[in-house]
């Protein structure tokens, strides 16, 4: 049976909430909660988070009680994720979070508009499907995957779209990290306003 999801956004589907460290992009080292939230239908045929597409597989928590959960830790920062976490309006959580003192981040496809309150906006776009063409302005940070080489070219036409002080960061994907990474230091070395992001919590071994 289909979950009924509120769009108040009182209640969400919760796969998994825990304390960690961001192991990717700018904010790489810093302890964070993460909250991920179930739903997707990008459809990276590499993605390693398949289990979060179903959103109807994850139980529809309380928002106040996710709150609640991520005021424990003594890191005050969270990272909403997914899935794609903009599937839902994120207003009323984001805007709890902030009223606790807690510093909002956010990992997106931008394939659906921007809801919710945010310190910093990882916009991460997919080309399985389009981002919204209203989100790159808000990005703090573009980081586009490398899969093959072509995706360099298609990193270069989302930067045209993100403001002049949003972060540029190519991330090799993970199961092809051995064959781009050389390609990737070439890439930046070359092109110096990019960066390199590495997914250091799968080095770390921690989630
Ligand atoms: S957007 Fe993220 S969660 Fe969705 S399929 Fe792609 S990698 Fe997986």
């Amino acid at each position: 049976m289909k979950n009924f999801i509120p769009e108040d956004g009182t209640l969400l589907p919760l796969m998994e909430e825990f304390y960690t460290i961001q192991g990717e992009g700018f904010n790489t080292g810093k302890a964070a909660y993460f909250i991920r939230l179930g739903g997707c239908d990008v459809g990276c045929h590499w993605c390693d988070v398949k289990e979060s597409w179903d959103a109807d597989l994850h139980p529809l928590t309380p928002s106040d009680e996710i709150v609640k959960n991520a005021t424990q830790y003594p890191g005050k920062a969270v990272v909403i994720t997914g899935g794609e976490p903009l599937l839902y309006n994120l207003d009323y959580l984001t805007n709890k979070l902030k009223e606790n003192n807690i510093l909002t981040f956010i990992e997106t496809s931008g394939a659906y508009p921007l809801s919710g309150s945010w310190d910093w906006i990882c916009l991460s776009p997919k080309k399985f499907k389009a981002p919204n063409p209203s989100i790159a302005q808000f990005a703090n940070e573009l980081k586009i995957i490398v899969f093959n080489k072509s995706d360099f070219a298609w990193a270069e036409e989302h930067a045209l779209l993100v403001g002049p002080n949003c972060k540029l960061y190519l991330q090799p994907e993970w199961s092809k990290a051995n064959e781009m990474l050389p390609l990737i230091i070439d890439y930046v070395k070359n092109n110096p306003k990019w960066e390199i992001s590495l997914q250091t919590h799968k080095y770390l071994n921690i989630p």
